[in-house]
């Protein structure tokens, strides 16, 4: 007999969709990786919520349904490498590694980096490598080009030799915008003429900060 879902996990899926999550490969991703797993210890009761939540170094994990929105937005296909920009607890990437063929994650923080590592190996994500390294220097980002880039932290703007390690035809998606504050979730896509960027929806991160953090 199949385990029954709680409760808090089906709510969790039914919001998703009744907020316009209609992409099925994302709500199933979403649906597989367990969230508790990637929150504070004391948080894990309110895993299921849709809302962002503290984890180490003063940084958050994002509300589920950006989560999703972002992930929809950028149009996966199984053989798509993928960059993010700011691990955090790597939930995302987690979310990321069901849907394409390699993901990189770039953290600032060691002990993020070290977190997200030990949390994606157990959980068989084994398409993701996690670096600790400063995202915004896109000279220090190994690889050449991605298919698929998705930053998760506020860029003020987003730095040309970013969009430079789009492959043609990528995507971008990036909270742009002041760092206090609301920002622009944007997403840019590489065309044959140049870069096309439309705004999506206001969104409110944590903002990218330039180099490796000093604190642990
Ligand atoms: N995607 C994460 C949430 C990200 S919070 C998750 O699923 O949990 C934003 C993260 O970006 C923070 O952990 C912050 O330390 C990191 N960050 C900020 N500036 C960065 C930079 N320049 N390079 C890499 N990571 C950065």
């Amino acid at each position: 007999m199949p385990v029954p879902k709680p409760p808090e996990k089906m709510m969790f899926q039914l919001n998703l969709r009744r907020r316009g999550i209609s992409d099925q490969t994302v709500l199933r991703a979403l649906e597989e990786i367990p969230r508790e797993a990637f929150v504070e210890p004391a948080d894990r009761d309110q895993a299921y919520r849709d809302s962002a939540l503290g984890i180490s170094c003063g940084q958050t994990i994002s509300q589920p349904f950006v989560v999703a929105y972002m992930t929809e937005q950028l149009q996966l296909q199984k053989d798509h490498s993928v960059l993010e920009i700011g691990t955090g607890s790597g939930y995302q990437a987690a979310i990321l590694s069901r849907l394409c063929r390699l993901v990189l994650t770039i953290e600032r923080y060691r002990t993020l980096a070290d977190g997200a590592r030990v949390r994606l190996e157990q959980l068989g994500c084994d398409n993701v490598e996690v670096l600790l390294g400063d995202g915004l220097d896109a000279s220090s980002i190994p690889g050449s080009q991605f298919d698929r880039i998705i930053v998760t932290a506020a860029m003020e703007q987003i730095p040309e030799a970013l969009l430079q390690r789009l492959e043609p035809h990528g995507i971008l998606i990036a909270p742009v915008g002041p760092h206090q504050g609301t920002q622009t979730l944007m997403r840019v896509t590489r065309t044959d003429a140049g870069f096309e960027r439309r705004e999506l929806v206001d969104v409110r991160f944590v903002p990218a900060l330039p180099g490796i953090a000093r604190e642990l």
